[in-house]
């Protein structure tokens, strides 16, 4: 079957399936532009995505402030070895005093300073009687003072769209007084199994029969990817009930995510169910290992990715494919590849892009990547030390020890154990 454009040109496909650039240039058109932004209350915006370039609407500090518990003077008042009357006092919190001529202001940290101070001497360099303190070295104007607007200057750029939101940015935004945040509607994402064999964790399994480790997996990456993620229980084999569920799911969703059934044995019907409901399929297959039988396009306004079903090949596939929609829905810029040297060597024959399950790790100011096998898409235990596929180019010859790689990292684990 060639994959028909949704402007209904034909597209050939040789029977290795398409280049992987020429594939992901193609599944990224499914997702033109973001979404339409909304407003989230502070709290709701990590992991959201920034709708609109963010400016400072304060001077932060917002006054000159003292940095320390002590005493702000006027430096120019100072006279080596003569006493100054303790003449005021300001709390943080306190709206600033007026500091007298010749004398001592008490100030704690965080405190506005006084007008007409100049420096805050610390309580620890005073000798202090309760009525005056004694100064053993005169301050430097300026000393321990924060001064307004030396952190973030009101109107200065802050964030910008497109940024994913975390705790750090919180932080910035609390202190500059944004209650709320404009950020990207989320991705809606319907995730569907498609296979007879398949049954949900905690269901008894009769012969033949396997627990769907899938759909957990995808609900939980895309989860982790900003989306809002819609399951339901995996369709048997069978092309009416496949259309049944994608048309319910059609309606509701940004992208459906498909796996299994994808390829043309007898038993894979996602294809079939997807054309008899009207579908237009730019990509039918890629070449790529794992994952070649993987097809992408148009149900009706919804886009749609069909995942093999082997489990490495359904991560492949949404780590190159679904993630990289996810980002352009949700407006977030493409994550660059991390570089680093290979330290295996690995036969490669060129004609197909190849995802090589690794781990990162650093040794003496390098980075790294060690192969995690055994191979095989059809296995699940690499995924407990991987933290990332090593991307082999199509038109790469073999791989080479201490060669550099790109990495789509999808974990957290960089560390050097054997683990
Ligand atoms: P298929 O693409 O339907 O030929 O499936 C390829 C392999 O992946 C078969 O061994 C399936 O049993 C397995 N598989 C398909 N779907 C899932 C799933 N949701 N969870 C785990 N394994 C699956
Ligand atoms: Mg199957």
């Amino acid at each position: 079957m060639n994959a028909i454009a949704r402007d209904g040109t034909i597209l050939c496909c040789d029977a290795g399936g398409v280049p992987f650039d020429e594939a992901l240039a193609r599944v990224l058109a499914l997702a033109a532009g973001p979404l339409p932004p909304e407003t989230v209350a502070l709290a709701a915006a990590p992991g959201r995505t920034l709708a609109t370039d963010i400016r400072a609407w304060l001077d932060m500090p917002r006054f000159d402030a003292s940095a320390m518990d002590g005493y702000a003077v006027r430096t120019g008042d100072l006279m080596p070895g003569a006493r100054l009357a303790i003449v005021g006092r300001t709390a943080a919190g306190e709206p600033p005093g007026t500091l007298a001529f010749g004398g001592a202001h008490r100030i704690l940290t965080g405190a506005p300073l006084p007008a007409g101070a100049d420096a805050v001497i610390a309580q620890e360099n005073v000798a202090c009687d309760g009525a005056t303190i004694g100064i053993a070295a005169a301050p430097l104007p300026g000393a321990n003072i924060r001064r307004r607007g030396e952190d973030i200057a009101g109107g200065q750029a802050l964030i910008a769209a497109g940024t994913r939101l975390d705790w750090r940015h919180v932080a910035v935004l609390a202190g500059q007084g944004f209650p709320a945040v404009p950020v990207r509607r989320r991705p809606r994402v319907a995730l569907l199994s498609t296979g007879r064999e398949l049954r949900e964790a905690g269901g008894r399994l009769s012969p033949g029969e396997i627990h769907d480790s899938n759909l957990p997996m995808l609900a939980a990456l895309f989860a982790g990817w900003d989306a809002e993620v819609r399951t339901r229980p995996a369709v048997a084999d069978d092309a009416a009930a496949i259309s049944a569920a994608l048309a319910e799911m059609a309606a509701n969703v940004d992208l459906i995510v498909t796996t299994a059934g994808i390829s043309v044995g007898d038993e894979d019907h996602v294809r079939d169910a997807l054309s008899g409901l009207g579908g237009n399929l730019a990509v039918v297959k890629v070449a790529m290992k794992p994952g070649k039988p993987l097809a992408a396009g148009w149900l009706g306004d919804c886009r749609f990715i069909g995942l093999p079903g082997n489990p490495l090949a359904a991560l492949a596939g949404a780590v190159a494919f679904v993630r990289p929609v996810l980002g352009r829905l949700s407006g977030s810029a493409m994550a660059e590849p991390l570089r680093a040297r290979a330290s295996f060597a690995m036969a490669h024959r060129p004609g197909r892009t190849e995802f090589v399950p690794v781990r990162v790790g650093q040794h003496e100011a390098c980075v790294w990547v060690d192969r995690i096998g055994p191979d095989g898409s059809g296995r699940l235990s690499p995924l407990l030390r991987a933290s990332g596929f090593a991307c082999v180019p199509e038109w790469h010859g073999d791989v080479r020890w201490g060669e550099m790689l790109d990495v789509a990292t999808f974990a957290n684990v960089t560390d050097n154990s054997d683990g």
